[in-house]
C-alpha cells in the first residue's frame, strides 16, 4: 500500500497555552485554537483588575498593549518554567478613527512562545460594539438606553451621580427587575439626581465583544498556523505592506499597494507576495501626476 503523505503538524498540536483573564475569554478563544492549530487554551484565572478596569475604579496603567503582555507575563511569573505559550487580550473602547459619531472596539491578543522564543500581537479594530455611556434622571430614560444596548443579553453598569462615584457601583447588571431596583438606589443615593449608566464591556458580559476577540482570534491561530520558510518559526504571515503599485497612465508610482509583505517574528527573512487585490497598475485617479 502506497504511504500517504502527512499533512505538516501544527506545532501547537496537543500542547496547552495558558490564557491569562478573569472574564472566561477561552469561550472566544478555544475553538479557534482548537480548529486551526489542535491546541488547548487554559483559563488562568487572574485578578486582571489589578491591572486597570473598565469602569475606572482601577486606571489602567500604561497602554493596552504593554497590559496584554504584562497579563501574558503574570503567567509565566507565577505558574513557573513549565508554561511554554501564554496568550491575553485586552480591549480599548471609543470613538472608531473612520467611522464619524460611531463607537468602536479595539482588540489586542498578545502571544508568547517561549519554546520558539518569540512574540507576537495583533488587533483588530471592529464597529460592532454597543459601547456608550450616559448620565440620565429618569427611569423611562434609562430604559431607552437599555433598550439601545441591546439589554439584557448586554449587561449594564449602574451609580450614584456621575462617572467619577468610586462607590456603590452596581455592574454585571442583566435583568429587567434589578436594573429597576439598581436604579431606585442610585437615584437615592445621589448628589445631583442623575445616575450614570454604561455599557459593560467586561468579555463574559457583552456577546458583541465577545464574538470580536473571536475574529481576532481566528486571525492569530492562522498566523500561528504558517512557519517561516527560513527558520521554521511559526508565525508567518503579512508584516506589512509596500506601496508604489505604478500608474496605468504614466506608469509612476503611486501610495496603491504593489507587494505585501510577510515576514517572519523571529528572524529577518521576508517575501514578496502580490497585493490582495491583484492589481498590476493603479487607476490614474490615484496618481499624483495625472490627478494632481
Ligand atoms: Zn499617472
Ligand atoms: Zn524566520
Amino acid at each position: 500500500m502506497e504511504k500517504q503523505s502527512l499533512k505538516p503538524r501544527s506545532p501547537y498540536a496537543g500542547r496547552c497555552i495558558v490564557l491569562t483573564t478573569k472574564h472566561a475569554k477561552s469561550i472566544a478563544i478555544a475553538s479557534p485554537f482548537f480548529e486551526k492549530l489542535n491546541a488547548g487554551v487554559l483559563e488562568y484565572v487572574v485578578d486582571t483588575d489589578q491591572l486597570g478596569t473598565f469602569s475606572g475604579e482601577v486606571e489602567r496603567s500604561g497602554n493596552a498593549l504593554e497590559c496584554a503582555r504584562r497579563k501574558c507575563e503574570l503567567a509565566f511569573d507565577l505558574l513557573g518554567d513549565t508554561v511554554e505559550f501564554a496568550l491575553a487580550s485586552e480591549g480599548s473602547f471609543g470613538p472608531h478613527p473612520f467611522i464619524p459619531f460611531s463607537p468602536c472596539d479595539h482588540e489586542i491578543l498578545y502571544f508568547i512562545d517561549r519554546k520558539h522564543d518569540f512574540y507576537l500581537h495583533m488587533s483588530h479594530v471592529s464597529e460592532k460594539t454597543n459601547y456608550r455611556k450616559e448620565s440620565i434622571n429618569s427611569l423611562e430614560e434609562l430604559l431607552k438606553f437599555a433598550d439601545a444596548v441591546q439589554f439584557p443579553s448586554h449587561a449594564l453598569i449602574l451609580r450614584p451621580s456621575d462617572r467619577e462615584t468610586k462607590t456603590p457601583i452596581f455592574k454585571g447588571i442583566n435583568c429587567q427587575l434589578e436594573l429597576k431596583k439598581v436604579f431606585t438606589e442610585c437615584m437615592k443615593q445621589s448628589a445631583n439626581g442623575n445616575v450614570w449608566v454604561e455599557t459593560d464591556m467586561r468579555a463574559q458580559f457583552n456577546p458583541s465583544r465577545m464574538a470580536v476577540i473571536k475574529e481576532l482570534a481566528e486571525k492569530l491561530a492562522d498566523r500561528l498556523s504558517a512557519n517561516c520558510p527560513a527558520c521554521d518559526t511559526p508565525s508567518w504571515g503579512k508584516v506589512r505592506v509596500e506601496p508604489g503599485l505604478p500608474c496605468q497612465c504614466c506608469k509612476s508610482e503611486t501610495k496603491m499597494t504593489k507587494h505585501d509583505i510577510f515576514g517572519c517574528t523571529r528572524c529577518s527573512y521576508e517575501e514578496k507576495y502580490e497585493p490582495f487585490h491583484g492589481l498590476k497598475h493603479s487607476d490614474p485617479g490615484n496618481c499624483e501626476f495625472c490627478n494632481p
